[in-house]
């Protein structure tokens, strides 16, 4: 047998327990946030039928050309993909499952997603997005409604400066007058294009807008645009969208060359970008896209969604959030009979709501209670042979022991007092820091 170690494939990350803290505060905010806006969560499967996307993203994106996670299943020959993004997904499920029967809804998802891209800062081949879709709206509010709901995420979690970008990209018909003249001058500047611009001149000219090669974007700035090519309807509603966001006081800069990484985007698409993450600083993107149902056989429904990259979000949070304590109370005992009153003890305390780690070896009781120190608890539970003989437990509060703090000095409790005397201490701690945190709010507001 070989003893070589085993890795991580190259672009996937493991999330460890020091980062958790960090991401459970995002998911509990981006969750509450969702919900107060109307959205229910949906999961779909991580493995699709290749065609989902085949049809969904367009052939000539990055994602259809080289970033999906392709395979035959062997057992049967079908041909599926992990999912490289989830709106074609839950558009696939809302058909399948005729989810818009009753009226438009509301979704979002949370999970990883898979591109097999070139690993660097910022772009992995497993990442995380947590998403909104909205299914089934066709007015310009519903962009302002998801644009508004991402404003409050960011202020909620203490962000930092992040932009929004918009920009337009009408209907089908207006993108391919646009087309027309683009490709024209596009060809006429061939030389000055990179080689991927080059090859995208007949397939996808849209996308050459969005090339990070900087020789392409200067050449770009004398393009068509394609705002020049937008007809009335298109306008107006881009016109709302923007009349709204600067009554609900939301900025924003135009962006012409925004055109997001997917074909299937119409109307308003957007995208939040900081500069505080080298390259890859877009943290979430979105727009319409009333197409997609009917091109995986729905009728034809008026869409709109966004996406947000998980990684980066937590990247720009780094360190700000607090190390969680691992629990509220840390159980040690001496084996044998005193391990067996340990066990019942600590069940008990969880019974009452606490969060209990009950020490799992024999190793001597200073070692234990140095344990009990570094899991953050605030109270360690000491069950010896000399408290198991009298029914009690001895108490230790393990944070600043002042003597004000309950069990500052260790003491006897009754085994059948224990979880109210310890819940008592426990809400009294909580109440301190409350305190505590409220008067350090009203210090900083003077
Ligand atoms: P990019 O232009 O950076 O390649 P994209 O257009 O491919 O982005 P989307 O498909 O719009 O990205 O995905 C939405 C968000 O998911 C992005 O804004 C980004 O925050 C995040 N994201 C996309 N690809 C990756 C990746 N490979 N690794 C980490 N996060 C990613
Ligand atoms: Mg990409």
């Amino acid at each position: 047998m070989s003893t070589h170690k085993v890795s991580a494939v190259r672009g996937m990350n493991d999330l460890l327990p020091s980062a958790a803290a960090v991401l459970q505060h995002f998911e509990r905010l981006a969750i509450a946030c969702l919900r107060s806006y109307g959205y229910r969560q949906i999961r779909t499967p991580i493995v699709e039928p290749t065609a989902v996307f085949r049809r969904s993203l367009g052939e000539v994106t990055d994602i259809v050309e080289k970033e999906m996670y392709s395979f035959v299943d062997s057992l049967n020959g079908d041909s599926l993909t992990l999912r490289p993004e989830n709106t074609a997904g839950v558009v696939r499920a809302a058909i399948e499952h005729s989810l818009l029967h009753e009226g438009p809804c509301r979704l979002w998802y949370y999970g990883p997603m898979y591109r097999h891209e070139r690993p660097q800062r910022g772009r992995y081949r497993e990442f995380f997005q947590v998403g909104a879709e909205a299914l089934g709206f066709s007015g310009p509010e519903v962009e302002v409604e998801q644009i508004l709901l991402l404003q409050r995420l960011w202020k909620a979690l203490e962000l930092g400066p992040v932009r929004l970008q918009l920009n337009c990209l009408g209907q089908a018909d207006e993108r391919l007058r646009h087309r027309r003249e683009l490709v024209a001058f596009l060809q006429a500047h061939r030389s000055e294009l990179d080689a991927d611009a080059q090859r995208r001149i007949e397939t996808n000219p849209l996308r050459v807008l969005d090339s990070k090669n900087a020789g392409t974007q200067a050449c770009l700035e004398r393009a068509p645009r394609l705002m020049d090519y937008l007809g009335d309807p298109s306008l107006q509603h881009f016109e709302r969208v923007q009349q709204l966001l600067r009554q609900e006081r939301v900025s924003f800069d135009m962006n012409p060359r925004l055109v997001r990484g997917l074909d299937y985007y119409n109307l308003t698409v957007f995208e939040w970008v900081t500069d505080r993450l080298g390259a890859q600083g877009t943290i979430c993107g979105g727009g319409r896209y009333d197409g997609l149902f009917e091109l995986l056989g729905g009728k034809p429904t008026a869409a709109c969604g966004f996406s947000i990259g998980v990684e980066r979000v937590l990247e720009l949070l780094g360190e700000t959030v607090p190390q969680e304590p691992t629990c509220d109370v840390y159980v040690v005992h001496q084996g044998g009979a005193t391990y067996e009153a340990a066990l019942r003890a600590a069940e008990s305390l969880r019974d009452a709501g606490m969060d209990v780690v009950l020490h799992a070896d024999s190793a001597s009781l200073k070692s234990q209670m140095r344990k009990a120190d570094a899991s953050g608890a605030e109270f360690a539970v000491i069950v010896g042979e000399e408290e198991v003989a009298e029914s009690t437990a001895s108490v230790k509060a393990l944070r600043p022991a002042t003597q004000s703090v309950p069990f500052a000095r260790q003491e006897r409790v009754a085994m059948n007092e224990l979880a109210g005397r310890l819940l008592d201490a426990l809400c009294a701690e909580e109440a301190d820091s409350t305190q505590a945190d409220a008067r350090a709010t009203a210090s900083q507001a003077l």
